[in-house]
């Protein structure tokens, strides 16, 4: 059985002490939720304050991105071991704002996985088509290409601390959500394609989240989907209860 796993990506928002606002709001709410694992992604500055608020909670500490050497001259740049340092067990790498602002492509998404991999860090490797490739019938193509060069060279081994999050780029920050059948062909698509790639143990373990303007309203829909296990969640992840009632989620059916 995959654990859900419902993560809040905070992108560039809050303060410090906002950041640690939120998780004092977030933890009573979820504090008898069982069997999902909750995760949040603050901004890198507040890492190190949200570590200690939630330290011994039901809640786990990621990063928005990291870099794919551990040390160096690399000004401006956060490795994988300074992010376990600081209490975080998963990044997450690939966000298609990542991919199109700064220009990141496959080949340093897959540098990165495997620095993450050798650090003993959790990934969530995003991926996720634009409108446009959607609408000219490349989406499957784009999926494919994003899943088989961010992932490559991965063993199989390693696979078991990967977690693929299925993130429509028209989706994102836009309020339009992929519809329920829209997110399940896709996550149906990207289960088969590990299968493909791995074997059919590793494709039946590993979680694929849908990212993509959910909110309290659709993700108990999403969430009875059979191939989505978890949500990516930008906006709503900022308010407490928001975030908290999607940590909830009831599937329905
Ligand atoms: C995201 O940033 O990963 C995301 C899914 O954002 P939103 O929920 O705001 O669409």
């Amino acid at each position: 059985m995959r654990t859900p796993m419902i993560a809040g990506n905070w992108k560039l928002h809050k303060t410090v002490s906002e950041a640690v606002q939120l998780v004092n709001g977030l933890m009573p709410a979820v504090k008898d939720t069982q069997n999902v694992d909750i995760v949040v992604a603050p901004v890198y500055t507040a890492l190190g304050k949200v570590a200690e608020a939630i330290s011994g909670s039901n809640i786990k500490l990621a990063a928005q991105n990291c870099y794919s050497e551990p040390q160096g001259a690399f000004t401006g740049e956060v490795s994988p071991p300074l992010l376990k340092d600081v209490g975080c067990q998963y990044v997450i790498i690939g966000h298609s704002e990542r991919r199109q602002i700064f220009g990141e492509a496959d080949e340093l998404i897959n540098r990165k996985a495997h620095a993450l991999a050798e650090t003993g860090l959790g990934i969530i490797l995003c991926i996720g088509e634009t409108l446009e490739e959607r609408e000219s019938d490349q989406m499957f193509d784009v999926l494919r290409r994003q899943v088989r060069f961010g992932l490559k060279n991965l063993t199989t081994e390693q696979m078991k601390d990967v977690v693929i999050a299925y993130e429509p780029v028209w989706a994102i920050g836009t309020g339009v959500t992929a519809s329920d059948e829209q997110a399940q062909e896709a996550h149906a698509f990207v289960r088969a394609l590990v299968g493909e790639l791995y074997d059919e143990a590793t494709a039946a373990a590993t979680r694929i989240l849908y990212g993509g303007s959910v909110k309290p309203g659709n993700v108990d829909g999403l969430m009875s989907q059979p191939d989505v296990d978890g949500a990516l969640v930008g906006g709503a992840s900022l308010q407490a209860d928001d975030f908290a009632r999607i940590v909830n989620f009831q599937p329905v059916g």
